[in-house]
């Protein structure tokens, strides 16, 4: 009754993308608040991982809507039907101009209290990596100026890097262990960053949408206990796995030439690390304007989980899967059959 009562309370949420990376944390933290949380999927079943979420989420009390944000009217008829009061987008980079319509259907239906469009990274407005990371930011910034003259309710999220070792080339690094051979150091290491934990990222959005001080604003996740530069990120991971691994400067002439190669997407995230870790795009400025607000402002009671936790999940996953490995060695040696298996973790 109480968990009836507090979702019928709060708003009704819509997530578009709750398959992927990010939309994964966005829809877990939307159901732990209790809230109705509705979720369209244009294709449940095209890899195991898609379908075991999907099934996450519905056990977990999402409501699954098969569909596309290609269609105007599906999409209206889909706010209109659900009675939908939040509209939060997380399509991957490759797709932020799909949102043109999820827009437009915003703007005809007239009832949405706010819409969140993917962004998920940095201030689109203000950040200007070189090329191809510049292409998806003038597509976001599209999207932003869309959303402002159809008069849209809305909250852009900033929340800077996810908490793990920022490697160049992957666009998901929180899915990948920490380096154990080597680590590469962007520039001298010293250029400082934002680290947020997937959850955290659910969590603090989901407290921002119905937030009317979050309303029309870019809120910053700036994290006070994960500001680090790469160098500090190293120390940390060797501290965690007890040996000292040696460093290797990646120059900014190396990252310029990763994003020039036009790779996509490996190319995209060697533009936003140049960004990042040679420009400082996170620290070079201050949010103090009129229309952004700083997360920790908002709530400052709240905690983040720290990179030091985040690095002890690695850790853990690394032993689970070396004691797989060791299990799958002996019955592989008794088998005459040799397998390798990947190291991979989810830092969340
Ligand atoms: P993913 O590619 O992992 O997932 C995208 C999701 O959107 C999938 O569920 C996909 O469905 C769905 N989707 C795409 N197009 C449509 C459409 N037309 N209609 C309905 N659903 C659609 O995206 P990411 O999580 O990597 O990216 C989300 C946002 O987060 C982006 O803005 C990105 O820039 C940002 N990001 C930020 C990071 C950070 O460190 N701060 C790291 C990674 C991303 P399907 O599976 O069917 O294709």
């Amino acid at each position: 009754l109480i968990t009836a009562s507090v979702a019928a309370t709060k708003g009704r949420v819509l997530i578009v993308g709750a398959t992927g990376f990010i939309g994964q944390f966005i829809a877990e933290a939307s159901l732990d608040s209790g809230r109705a949380t509705f979720v369209l999927a244009r294709s449940f079943y095209d890899t195991p991982s898609k379908a075991k979420t999907v099934k996450t989420l519905q056990d977990k009390g999402a409501t699954v809507i098969h569909g596309v944000i290609r269609d105007q009217e599906f999409v209206e008829r889909v706010l209109k039907e659900h009675e939908i009061d939040i509209v939060i987008s997380a399509v991957g980079g490759a797709k932020i101009l799909d949102q043109t319509i999820l827009v437009r259907a915003i703007k005809a239906v007239g009832t949405i209290k706010r819409f969140l469009p993917s962004e998920f990274g940095h201030d689109v407005d203000r950040a200007d990596p070189v090329e191809p990371g510049l292409t998806m930011y003038k597509e976001k910034r599209e999207i932003r100026r869309l959303i402002e003259e159809c008069g849209v309710p809305y909250t852009y999220i900033c929340c800077n890097s996810i908490a793990s070792w920022p490697y160049y080339d992957n666009t998901h690094p929180s899915e990948v262990l920490p380096p154990l051979e080597q680590f590469q150091i962007y520039g001298d290491g010293t250029v400082k960053a934002y680290f947020v934990a997937g959850l955290d990222i659910g969590k603090f959005t989901m407290k921002t949408v119905d937030d009317f001080r979050a309303l029309n604003k870019s809120v910053h996740f700036r994290p006070s206990c994960n500001f680090l530069n790469v160098n500090e990120l190293a120390s940390l991971w060797e501290k965690k796995i007890g040996r000292i691994l040696p460093r290797v400067t990646v120059t900014e002439d190396d990252l310029l030439d990763a994003a020039a190669e036009n790779i996509i997407p490996q190319s995209i995230v060697a533009s936003f690390t140049h960004d990042i870790f040679i420009k400082g795009c996170q620290v070079n400025f201050s949010v103090d304007g009129p229309d952004e607000v700083e997360v920790s402002d908002l709530y400052p009671d709240e905690s983040f989980r720290t990179m030091d936790e985040c690095f002890n999940d690695f850790v853990s996953k690394m032993d689970i899967d070396r004691r797989k490995g060791a299990a799958d060695e002996i019955n592989s040696t008794k088998n005459h059959v040799v397998e390798a298996f990947p190291i991979t973790a989810m830092c969340a």
